[in-house]
């Protein structure tokens, strides 16, 4: 399973972890326990990665977030309505839910893909910039 594996860009979008160093979570809190669910933390505390360069840096998150959910959505009715038969109000009404219970989710991996766009996984990192230095 290379596709999640680290050092690789999907492991720090699904795992959320920082995109330099990938040791650490950009959040504080889990995705699901709805707590401080939009606060990211200012700074990687392991390679000292700056996770706001700029005022409105992810703004165009709301672009990849609008444009990969409309896929799923698509996707996701295409497999339970067309492909497994359920009626559409109930397929509806599933994919209604499932963006509902990971909707934080959704906001923090399209915050990832959108700073992984810029950021690339460094091995050295820790060594290079880390707090130590
Ligand atoms: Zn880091």
């Amino acid at each position: 399973m290379s596709f999640l594996k680290k050092g690789s860009k999907s492991y720090s979008i699904f795992y959320l972890q920082c995109p330099r160093c990938q040791e650490e979570s950009m959040f504080e809190t889990g995705s699901w326990s709805f707590k401080k669910s939009f606060d990211m933390r200012e700074r990687c505390s392991k390679c000292n990665l700056n996770y706001n360069p700029e005022p409105g840096y992810y703004y165009g998150a709301m672009f990849i977030s609008y444009i990969w959910t409309a896929w799923f959505c698509l996707l996701f009715m295409g497999i339970f309505f067309w492909g497994l038969g359920f009626p559409q109000n109930t397929a509806w009404a599933m994919l209604i839910t499932f963006m509902v219970v990971n909707f934080v989710y959704i906001f923090r991996i399209s915050r990832l893909m959108w700073i992984n766009i810029n950021v690339r996984f460094d091995p050295n990192a820790i060594q290079k910039y880390g707090p130590a230095h």
